[in-house]
């Protein structure tokens, strides 16, 4: 039978649901709770009636004990926040922690066997005496007392006296055609539960002011209310002089010693959630429904030195309410209520009438929160769907209609541009809508997106954020766009009309809104829900014919939908049809003597396209597609009807080059292009010429295997020597062609990832000295990352090749570094041991070579000196250093060691070394530690094996920078340095290579 499966195991089938035999279950609650606001605590007695409607026989039902998901760190939401970086619940203090207890289940007042579920404490199993038929109902009671963890963990919980009573009682878990969904409590992913009613007694001191779910009963409390929004009509102005600021400025005044006890009442809800504070504010509006006219009361709540944003809190609650209302279907229960407080799962947190809103750090801010809270009554409330597993489905439905209000509200505004510098930046009238639809293209590009269909918990947070909420948001107004908004709204009501109260999946949105457009809308359904496919479209040709003008469209990415095109005269769009979706290209007719200059693609930049710049065409101008230039600062958004460049100055300098000043020209703007160039040409003082660098590079997205394939090409030109003894001054052209995959599945979540680099290499030596500088070759490194929250493995295998007239190079090598976080409380410090082999496997000739010909072909124990660094992976400011400090300069690569003698250096068969780094202890400094370094090598095929060890104290600032102070080293090393003194011991290693980084997601959100 199916419920004997753990509910865990969920199996999710894709029969397409149909509401005919649709069933679901029932819960009616009856609770009174009194809170102890000076220990923070609950004592409450709660008794339910579940009635199975199911065709199942129930021998057992799972109860949610979230409370007690704040017990420890080893609770699922504890491992989810260690993992994020959150270790309140893993080292923080006790009193901060939260749990329930005092529990004492019976069924039809019989005591019951039950148990914790093994893996989660914040789950119950419930065993029946006696099975609970189809149709049969039960009354399950218990006591239960909650010990209310710290605000700042998640939901449920205090900040001082500000009480967020939130997951708060036992609960049982959804029975429905999949079977049992018993889960933990997360912070990501959120909630599922059966509708029914509630009936919830409070008592509580006199003078606390309560936002809850339901219509409060109590007459006494009522007047309270109506009291409270009266005084702070009257004491507006001197709240409005107080000091805006964070959670806590308004002190919170003595408890009343006398209680009060209050009732609410509601049905047809899934969870009931309360808030509690001293403090607040009050104000009471109303708001007539759009289409019964119907009259529902607003409540806003809020803490007095938050006035300044709150004072319009009721305009946002009446125009949210209205709004969805009218898109969707009339708000439904009588009352709608938004309170401040500092939840810690973000901006605000929806529960049935009642919201809970973060700080705000704008008016606008907290007024699309409060929008958006307020319609998750919607996308949640009333249309219960499974958001654990498809958060899609109220995220993102409600993303689509908070996208849809600051649109229709506010149609110029510039959310967007305004987040930069305020405005001032040239972010160029970027909407909220281009919010959501950068935040998507940027992940997107970077081959890191997940599908829109993933569970809560194998989003990465970026995903979660981004896909679920935004991307959702994005393809339902694409769809919008598409039906048009008369046939989308007749859609999405009659959703509502066919699912709310109940728990809607996807199958049975997809079949309600196909029924009633009467369209295939697999391409969104299927592809940009279930599948990372991205769109792209092409416009190829406008031609003006006898029968009308033509414009032909092509279809260049991974989603068959439908493309809009506008004719536009002007900059205003004369002219709009729908391509329906293909795979192909399709060639759309408009009436002849249209006036039009410019024919676009989606003008309004409403789909959600990976790459836009293939979307016009101007009547004038030479090349029909090519845009007119645009030339900014530093950087900006990549404008479609523009050819964007970006530029700033740039001054460099290096021990030859000198002082080098110019000017840096690219186009990566926001969002990135497929097609991306970077050219940086200066004035060098020591050449008396130009020197720079340059690259272009093209990116492509791959369907599977790979997230991203991106070839380019990379030029750099400086000059290199300036050997006044031998009358030398040479200059240097690298040019360097490359391919870089980023390995992996989109699909997934995966702590490991992995990268293959191919890279050639031409060097010509620009002056005629050295004809032995100039060589070709090239490199094929595999690595690989396996990053957890305490410990990281990283390794490269490596496979290098160079020749010239003289000398032929092949070696191979291999890297790796396990890092791990050896204390892990509230000092985080990292141990750090890494390997390294490196073995020349030919190098013809060299004996009959100069040195320097071979050298920079040569292994070392200590890392790349700048004359190794023959691909140019780094910059080194004396690359050919022979006297001075900047011999000193060393990557963090072959041997590793920290040294700068010539001991086991110019190594032409192999290298094999171990280096430990372990950052001490010491509190509050994190960049002092200490270092030691074994290692063996055998310098030419003759040679015997050496062996060297070297230790010493290290500062690191990040990857970027490093200095090595030895302090002891063993003889052969030592003897190696001669006379010279300390300070030439010392080495350091300098990362100054942005340019040729992998752009990591990290660097970006
Ligand atoms: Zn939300």
């Amino acid at each position: 039978m199916r419920y004997f499966f753990s509910a865990l195991l969920l199996s999710i089938t894709f029969s397409k649901g149909s509401a005919q035999n649709y069933w679901q279950q029932e819960v009616n609650y009856k609770i009174t709770v009194r809170l102890n606001d000076t220990e923070h605590s609950l004592m409450a007695y709660e008794e339910f009636e579940y009635i199975n409607n199911s065709p199942d026989k129930l021998d057992r039902i799972y109860v949610h004990l979230w409370p007690n998901a704040y017990r420890n760190g080893k609770t699922a939401l504890g491992r989810q926040q260690y993992e994020g970086g959150e270790t309140e619940l893993t080292f923080g203090e006790e009193k901060n922690k939260g749990s329930i207890d005092s529990l004492d289940f019976k069924v039809n007042d019989q005591k019951v066997k039950w148990e914790y579920d093994p893996q989660n404490i914040d789950i119950a199993i419930l065993y029946l005496n006696t099975p609970l038929g189809p149709g049969e109902r039960m009354k399950v009671s218990t006591p239960f007392y909650v010990k209310i963890p710290s605000g700042s963990i998640s939901r449920l919980g205090h900040i001082d006296q500000s009480y967020q009573i939130t997951q708060w009682y036992p609960k049982p878990a959804v029975y429905d055609k999949n079977g049992w969904n018993a889960m933990p409590y997360l912070n990501q992913g959120e909630f599922y539960s059966e509708y029914g009613s509630f009936d919830v007694t409070i008592t509580l001191p006199r003078n606390y002011v309560v936002g809850a779910t339901g219509d409060l009963q109590t007459q006494e409390e009522i007047e309270f209310l109506d009291g409270k929004a009266d005084e702070t009509l009257k004491k507006r102005s001197e709240y409005l002089m107080q000091k805006q600021g964070r959670f806590g400025k308004t002190p919170f005044p003595e408890s009343d010693t006398e209680f009060k006890t209050i009732r609410y009442t509601q049905s047809k809800v899934h969870d009931f959630a309360w808030f509690a504070d001293k403090r607040y504010a009050v104000s009471k509006g109303e708001v007539t429904l759009p289409h019964s006219k119907k009259k529902v009361t607003t409540w806003a709540m809020w803490v007095p030195h938050n006035t300044t944003y709150w004072q319009h809190a009721d305009e946002y609650l009446k125009d949210g309410t209205y709004y969805y209302s009218l898109w969707n279907g009339d708000y439904p229960y009588n009352q709608v209520t938004a309170v401040d407080g500092t939840i810690s799962a973000g901006g605000g947190m929806e529960y049935p009438n009642v919201t809970v809103i973060g700080n705000a750090s704008s008016k606008e801010d907290l007024e699309v929160v409060i929008v958006h809270e307020v319609g998750h009554n919607w996308f949640y409330g009333i249309l219960g769907s499974n958001e654990r597993v498809h958060g899609w489905m109220d995220e993102g439905l409600n993303t689509l209609n908070e996208m849809r209000y600051v649109q229709t509200k506010y149609p110029d505004n510039t959310r967007m541009s305004d987040m930069v510098l305020g405005g001032r930046f040239h972010l160029n009238d970027l909407d909220h809508h281009d919010l959501g639809d950068i935040s998507y293209r940027m992940l997107a590009i970077l081959g890191e997106d997940q599908p829109i269909e993933t569970h809560s918990a194998d989003f990465t947070s970026a995903n979660y954020g981004v896909i679920m909420y935004q991307k959702t948001g994005l393809v339902f107004y694409y769809l919008k766009d598409y039906l048009g908004e008369e046939l989308f709204d007749q859609c999405m009501r009659a959703y509502f009309d066919e699912w709310k109260f109940k728990h809607p999946q996807p199958e049975d949105l997809e079949a309600t809104v196909e029924r009633v457009s009467g369209k295939n809308l697999d391409w969104l359904f299927k592809d940009l829900i279930q599948t990372t496919d991205h769109a792209d479209y092409k416009l190829c040709s406008v031609k003006e014919k006898e029968e009308g003008i033509q414009v032909k469209v092509r279809n260049n990415g991974q989603v068959n939908g439908p493309i809009e095109v506008n004719l536009l005269s002007k900059g205003e769009v004369v002219a709009t049809k729908w391509a329906e979706p293909s795979d192909r290209s399709t060639t759309l007719q408009f009436d002849k003597g249209i006036q039009f200059d410019e024919a676009r693609i989606d003008h309004t930049k409403d789909i959600p396209e990976i790459w836009r710049s293939n979307n016009s065409w101007h009547k004038k101008g030479l090349f029909g597609k090519i845009e007119p230039l645009k030339m900014e600062f530093l950087i900006g958004d990549n404008e479609q009807e523009r050819t964007n460049l970006f530029w700033t100055p740039v001054i460099a300098g290096n021990y030859y080059d000198k002082f080098m000043v110019g000017a840096a020209i690219h186009n990566n703007g926001i969002p990135f292009n497929k097609f991306q160039y970077l050219i940086a040409p200066m004035y060098s003082f020591g050449r008396k010429s130009v020197s720079g660098i340059a690259e272009l590079s093209y990116t492509i997205l791959p369907r599977r295997i790979l997230k991203t394939s991106r070839f380019g090409i990379s030029v750099k030109s400086f000059k290199y020597d300036n050997n006044v003894e031998f009358d030398r001054d040479g200059s240097f052209v690298a040019i360097a062609p490359y391919w870089k995959a980023n390995i992996g599945n989109r699909r997934s979540k995966s702590p490991f990832s992995s990268e293959l680099l191919v890279q050639g290499i031409k060097n010509f030596d620009i002056t005629p000295y050295y004809s032995e500088s100039n060589y070709m070759g090239g490199f094929i490194k595999y690595s690989g990352d396996l990053n957890f929250t305490d410990h990281q493995l990283n390794f490269a295998l490596r496979y290098d090749k160079s020749y010239n007239d003289y000398i032929n190079m092949d070696r191979l090598s291999f890297e790796s570094i396990y890092r791990v976080k050896y204390l892990r409380n509230k000092m985080t410090r990292w141990f750090e041991i890494r390997g390294y082999f490196g073995k020349i496997l030919d190098l013809s000739n060299p004996k009959y070579q100069p040195i320097y010909s071979y050298a920079p072909y040569t292994l070392s124990l200590s890392g790349s000196a700048g004359y190794q660094d023959i691909y140019y992976e780094n910059y080194y400011f004396d690359r050919n250093a022979a006297h001075g400090i900047w011999t000193q300069q060393r990557e963090n690569n072959m041997g590793g060691f920290k040294t700068a003698s010539f001991y086991g250096t110019f190594v032409t068969n192999w290298v094999a070394s171990t280096n430990v780094y372990m950052e001490l202890p010491i509190p509050k400094i994190k960049f002092i530690g200490v270092y030691a370094d074994y290692g063996l090598f055998k310098s030419g095929i003759q040679s015997e094996v050496q062996s060297a060890l070297n230790t010493g104290i290290g500062l690191r600032v990040g990857k970027f920078f490093g200095i090595y102070f030895p302090l002891w080293m063993s003889s052969d090393l030592k003897d190696s340095y001669g006379d010279a003194g300390y300070g030439e011991k010392i080495t350091f290693t300098l990362k100054l290579n942005p340019l040729n980084g992998p752009i990591k997601l990290s660097n970006l959100f």
